[in-house]
């Protein structure tokens, strides 16, 4: 059993003590901001040529990388950009658990701070970018096992940014985070927006789990003590 399963069997368990639906086979994100919205409204920029904001279409267009002697330039915007104000808490949102897989706690070249956090979904491997946060408000380490609603930053404008907002982006990749799809025009990332439920956050995924683990406990010492 790999460590992904274990640690989704304990949430699982946690979850299903209150009824809440179980983990999804499918991708499942949740809001990563505390941005209640009934339009989408917290999405100030959307992900893909038509949802990208017109006056930066040719940035995003002249952002080009070289992998094995071929270029590759962005289409567009390559993940979703989040309302959020600087110092706001951000928290990992997807149901299953995560690997942190890079952290930039500081701004060194103006490249900006946020994380990376590697999550298994139905058997594909994803890899959640959150970006532009203050610098040293990370608090995790490569390597550490996040569960969905932990706090994982602060919110700001670090790096390539006009203004306070979160970066969220997500590509498929294999276990050890090498991107599947370079060559897809957005270096590999896919539009989460079809996978996101909007009004639903995931710091309360966070409180559902530990109130459900902890019932569970209560439930087994009961049963030690009188049955
Ligand atoms: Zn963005």
């Amino acid at each position: 059993m790999g460590w992904e399963t274990s640690f989704n069997l304990l949430i699982l368990l946690g979850q299903n003590i209150f009824l809440i639906q179980p983990i999804e086979n499918n991708m499942i994100l949740y809001n990563p901001t505390d941005h209640r919205s009934d339009n989408n409204t917290y999405i100030v920029q959307g992900f893909g040529i038509k949802n990208t904001s017109p006056s930066l279409l040719k940035d995003y267009q002249s952002i080009c990388i070289w992998r094995n002697g071929e270029k590759y330039c962005l289409k567009g915007h390559n993940g979703v950009d989040l309302y959020c104000k600087r110092g706001e808490l951000i928290y990992y949102n997807s149901p299953n658990v995560g690997r942190v897989y890079k952290v930039n706690n500081e701004d060194n070249n103006s490249a900006g701070c946020g994380i990376e956090i590697i999550s298994k979904e139905d058997g594909q491997y994803y890899k959640h970018t959150y970006w532009h946060f203050i610098a040293g408000s990370i608090k995790h380490k490569v390597g550490d096992i996040v569960f969905c609603g932990q706090q994982i930053g602060l919110g700001d404008s670090t790096g390539w940014s006009t203004g306070d907002h979160l970066h969220y982006m997500v590509k498929p990749c294999d276990k050890d985070g090498n991107i599947d799809f370079w060559d897809n025009g957005y270096f590999g990332a896919i539009d989460p927006t079809p996978y996101m439920v909007l009004n639903t956050f995931a710091k309360d995924r966070l409180k559902i789990t530990i109130k459900g683990l902890i019932l569970q406990l209560l439930i087994r010492l009961i049963k030690i003590k009188y049955v």
